[in-house]
């Protein structure tokens, strides 16, 4: 069983980002360009050195969220406007991204 911390009450995408309702009573937005930026995934993160390819400097000012995929009960697929689907955004990882 995850910490409360780590898992979301409640998610939806809004306007302003992807709003978080958190176990344990926060409530975030994290903004669409920001996400996209940190992007985990293989071809945004080089997986043996972890140099990032592709961070917030690099992707289009209005890229926007455009679906979600709720991957078992650990993460959130997030597809964006740029056609961007391959970042796979644990809970956790959304928490440690707020920036409380
Ligand atoms: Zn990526």
């Amino acid at each position: 069983m995850a910490e409360p911390k780590y898992e979301p009450a409640s998610f939806e995408v809004t306007p302003d980002g992807l709003h978080i309702v958190w176990k344990d009573g926060l409530d975030s937005v994290l903004p669409h360009r920001y996400l996209r930026g940190n992007c985990g995934c293989a071809e945004c993160v080089d997986e043996t050195t972890r140099v990032r390819h592709v961070s917030v400097d690099n992707v289009a000012p209005d890229v926007r969220i455009e679906d979600t995929l709720e991957i078992g009960r650990y993460a959130l697929g997030l597809l964006f406007s740029d056609l961007h689907q391959t970042g796979i955004y644990p809970f956790k990882r959304l928490r440690d991204l707020v920036q409380e």
